[in-house]
């Protein structure tokens, strides 16, 4: 049966002469694989080139392994704006991210939601550091790793001022329990909040209000990395490139 669907390109890549073979998101499937024949004749019909980000309304037909894309219109082409070489890699991030932590067919609206608003801020130019940050903690919330960061995961003490955050067991631990310096990465009190506060926060306000100093920035990038990592078993490309920027 013919479907509709909202759809953000996480992947592209070119398929005979004139196809495309896609990795979306969409809003109501999750990530789909899918085939786009013929969108690259310049005289065709399509309403959309599936430009990498771009965010896109779909017609096709879901099938196991690859869809078949048959219709598109293009809601909001990111890319052309991004086109700064660092904002460009920042985007990439995003969706590479998104692409090595959902399975396929797993639909998830509020993290469609959450990549969607994250791309639109990156093109409207705001800080892509804070954002990544906020994003990283937001999907490992929405796909379930949410990091526990409300009590010590040993001995269930409020922690309220320094605590070390354990990546191989994804929460704070308190200088009590912490079994040697090594085995965790130590925290500030404003990154332990700053943490919570992403946490406990589910609206818009996160990217408005939020401001994340230098330490609070550093911590963060250490410990997502080393957390994504344990549960990933890899980072995106981007990551390294980025590092270096
Ligand atoms: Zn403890």
């Amino acid at each position: 049966m013919i479907e509709k669907a909202e759809a953000i390109v996480l992947k592209r890549k070119e398929f005979r002469e004139t196809s495309l073979i896609l990795t979306l998101f969409t809003r109501e499937w999750g990530k789909i694989n899918a085939l786009a024949k013929g969108v690259r004749i310049p005289t065709s019909r399509w309403g959309s080139n599936f430009s990498l980000f771009s965010h896109n309304l779909i017609v096709f037909y879901p099938r196991k392994g690859l869809s078949l894309v048959t219709e598109a219109e293009l809601l909001e082409d990111f890319s052309e704006k991004l086109a700064f070489f660092s904002r460009h890699l920042f985007a990439n991030y995003l969706t590479q991210l998104v692409d090595l932590i959902m399975p396929l067919e797993d639909k998830n609206e509020s993290i469609f939601q959450l990549l969607l608003k994250t791309l639109f801020l990156l093109e409207k130019g705001k800080e892509p550091e804070r954002l990544m940050r906020i994003f990283e903690i937001k999907l490992l919330q929405l796909s379930g790793f949410s990091p526990r960061i409300d009590t010590c995961l040993q001995c269930q003490q409020k922690i309220s001022r320094f605590a070390y955050f354990s990546h191989t067991q994804g929460g704070l631990l308190c200088k009590l329990c912490l079994p040697s310096p090594e085995y965790a990465s130590p925290l500030q009190p404003g990154t332990v909040s700053t943490l919570r506060y992403i946490i406990n926060s589910s609206g818009e306000e996160i990217f408005s209000r939020l401001r994340m100093n230098r330490v609070v920035k550093d911590e963060l990038r250490c410990l997502l990395a080393k957390f994504l990592s344990y549960h990933l078993e890899t980072l995106p490309g981007s990551f390294r490139l980025i590092a270096k920027l």
